[in-house]
């Protein structure tokens, strides 16, 4: 009788957490990443994958909560730019704005296929970057899909920045010319 009550319970408990379960989007730092899903599939609007919400493991800093990490934290931290190469370094036609200071540019794109390349920094707090945070949240999802405990993306991307006037960003931010 004991274990029948006992099956009955965690056979409810499993109902119960399952339905309790919630999707988003796969971060893309669209309105609809904000949309809660009771079901896994697809977002109807962005069309990206639904990914359990308690899976979403970064943070998302304001541009100033963002500098002051790099002053407070200056050896424990990885500034990764998932922009192009040549956003980061200013030669696109793009607008590029500039770059963070010791920052390191992977390509969005390449991050999954060099994830290997950051495997020193896995016990560094990462900020993550790119233009206006459509790109760097994907990124900072697969940070944390691969092992990163600490990964903190910048709500805006540097096109958002007002560099001048800002002491911590005219520190740490170069702007491109
Ligand atoms: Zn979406």
């Amino acid at each position: 009788m004991k274990t029948i009550l006992i099956l009955v319970f965690c056979a409810a408990y499993v109902i119960v957490s399952a339905q309790a379960k919630e999707y988003v989007c796969t971060p893309c730092g669209s309105a609809c990443d904000k949309t809660v899903h009771t079901k896994p599939g697809a977002c109807p609007t962005c069309h990206m994958k639904l990914v359990e919400k308690a899976a979403i493991l970064f943070e998302n800093l304001t541009t100033d909560a963002f500098c002051k990490r790099i002053t407070e934290n200056p050896n424990g931290v990885l500034i990764l730019d998932v922009r192009t190469k040549s956003e980061f370094e200013g030669t696109s036609l793009r607008t590029t704005y500039g770059y963070f200071k010791n920052a390191l540019n992977i390509n969005v794109e390449d991050l999954e296929a060099r994830m290997g390349e950051l495997t020193k920094y896995k016990d560094k707090e990462v900020l993550v970057y790119c233009s206006q945070s459509i790109r760097s949240p994907r990124a900072a999802m697969m940070l944390t899909q691969n092992g990163f405990q600490t990964v903190k993306n910048m709500s805006g991307g540097v096109s958002t920045l007002r560099v001048d006037g800002n002491e911590c960003l005219m520190r740490n931010f170069v702007v491109h010319k």
